[in-house]
């Protein structure tokens, strides 16, 4: 059983697959996306990684991975807009935004669920039904608030043409289900600066529970008064005292029994031969395959045995690359905040306060941020090098997280090509089509990358024992209904 990637989905399948799996890594080190750099005593992470699942399954792996290297901490995630920190969600806490703002919001929000609140022509009050959906259509609701928002770089308006029935794409959902103040204040600016994308190209299946969505009531008491720091399970998330995210990676190399080979990357796959050739030539026979690198490539990898409807749907996936800046700044405790979204016209969208995630990613005196920036083809990076660095030191200067007079004493970048995979409206359809050829072909797809979907690291480890269990049940003939639970029940 050959393996390719070793970050958490492909640590995970190997794993649970026991002496069986070969595991083929191309960099030095095992994690994937999950691993993490040192620089002059600072730990960074590739882009901030938190610990956060309600699986208890996740939970007892976090404990084998981790033991007691671990802590749990309460979330502070802010947003940094018009001058001033607010919680995030946006929604649920407008406090200390201008008083404009907040009215926009609630009134957005109301119209979104009800109907307009501008009396109607006729005598008609303009009350709402209740239909979320049917409101914009016949009452125009976006109209006057866009009107009266204050415009600011990145938020261009663009008023969607309003149409009956569900969302059809990503930015229709947004003005329907947040209103349009939530849409001009936070939504559409953040995501067009996140997603890279035209937001109406996006689909929404991805949303699932990652979307809060606002409560009327919740919603006012949060703009009246400060709200308090959200407790509770899911407000929680855990992260290794020490050696950063890596070291939940690292957790996984005892308990690997099969061989791990680092600094091999497979260059061909061949289906019909059922082997994979390495970059120095080595050539390597498999009996299933189980694949965590990212789908487009391996269908590239494998030239003209593909046939060209999978060559197609593969060469259509989009994603998102994120470029992170890390600053090591010579200064305690610049913040209490664990991770800052940023919508406005800052060059990254999101700070991840790697300072915070543990005292020991900080050597003495120092504090560790990571600025998070997304490109794409339709939004390039708009320097790049020194000048990217330089640019985000003055982008912290002017959002005030640390100042001129803070000393940098670490700044480096990571650049991560494939980082989020883009819901687009064709996605599903492509990658079942690529799926159910490679499955014919005893080619399993497994993790964030592989299945393009948006998975975190804790669906990635789930998402490696499902592979491993597959793979167990396609090695069985049928009669024999092997029970997966023998070999797996450890696990
Ligand atoms: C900006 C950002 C923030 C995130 N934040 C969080 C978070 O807070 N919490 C969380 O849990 N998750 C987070 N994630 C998600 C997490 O990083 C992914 O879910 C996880 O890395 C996916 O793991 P994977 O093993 O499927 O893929 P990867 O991590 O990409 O691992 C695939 C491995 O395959 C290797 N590989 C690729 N091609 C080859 C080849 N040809 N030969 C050999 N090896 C190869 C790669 O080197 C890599 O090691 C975040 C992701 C991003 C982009």
């Amino acid at each position: 059983m050959v393996v390719i990637g070793a970050g958490p989905t492909g640590l995970s399948a190997a794993y649970h697959l026991g002496r069986d799996a070969v595991l083929l890594e191309q960099t030095d080190r095992v994690g994937g996306w999950c691993r993490s750099i040192e620089d002059r005593g600072f730990t960074f992470d590739m882009a901030g990684h938190i610990m956060f699942s309600n699986d208890p399954y996740v939970h007892r792996l976090y404990e084998m991975l981790l033991g007691d290297n671990v802590h749990w901490q309460d979330r502070e995630a802010w947003i940094y807009s018009k001058q001033v920190y607010t919680r995030y969600p946006f929604q649920g806490a407008l406090y200390g935004l201008p008083s404009d703002v907040i009215k926009e919001c609630i009134v957005g929000a109301i119209e979104a669920r009800f109907g307009s609140l501008q009396p109607r022509r006729g005598g008609d009050d303009g009350g709402g039904n209740g239909d979320d959906y049917t409101g914009p259509e016949r009452r125009g609701m976006f109209e006057p608030l866009m009107k009266r928002a204050p415009r600011y770089k990145g938020a261009e308006r663009r008023r969607p043409v309003p149409h009956k029935g569900a969302p059809r794409n990503f930015e229709e959902f947004i003005y329907k289900v947040w209103g349009s103040g939530i849409a001009a204040h936070f939504a559409i600016p953040y995501n067009r600066k996140l997603w890279a994308v035209p937001l109406d190209e996006m689909e929404t299946s991805w949303l699932g529970g990652r979307v809060p969505l606002p409560n009327l009531e919740e919603m006012i008491h949060g703009a009246l008064s400060p709200v308090a720091k959200p407790m509770g399970p899911n407000a929680r998330f855990g992260y290794p005292l020490r050696g950063g995210f890596q070291a939940l990676m690292n957790g996984f190399l005892p308990h690997l029994e099969g061989p791990l080979h680092l600094e091999t990357r497979v260059a061909a796959v061949s289906p019909s031969r059922h082997q994979v050739t390495l970059d120095d030539g080595t050539a390597l026979s498999y009996e299933f395959l189980i694949s965590t690198m990212p789908l487009p490539r391996l269908v590239r990898l494998m030239g003209d045995e593909a046939p060209a409807d999978v060559r197609q749907a593969a060469a259509e996936l989009r994603h998102v690359s994120v470029r992170c800046v890390n600053l090591g700044v010579g200064r305690e405790n610049l913040t209490d905040k664990h991770w800052i979204y940023y919508p406005e016209d800052t060059v990254f969208h999101r700070i991840f306060v790697q300072g915070n995630a543990s005292p020991f990613c900080n050597p003495p005196g120092g504090f560790g941020l990571t600025c998070e920036i997304t490109y794409s083809a339709a939004k390039p990076l708009p320097v790049d090098g020194d000048a990217l660095i330089q640019r985000c030191i003055e982008d912290c200067h002017r959002v005030g997280i640390f100042g001129p007079d803070d000393p940098v004493w670490a700044a480096n970048q990571v650049d991560m090509p494939v980082a989020y995979v883009v819901y687009d409206h064709s996605r599903a359809a492509n990658v079942t089509l690529i799926r159910d050829w490679l499955s014919s072909q005893d080619i399993v797809l497994a993790g964030r990358y592989a299945e393009w979907e948006y998975y975190n690291s804790d669906h990635a480890f789930v998402a490696g024992k499902k592979a491993a269990e597959q793979v167990a049940e396609m090695r069985q003939p049928p009669s024999l209904s092997y029970p997966a639970a023998v070999t797996l029940s450890a696990k």
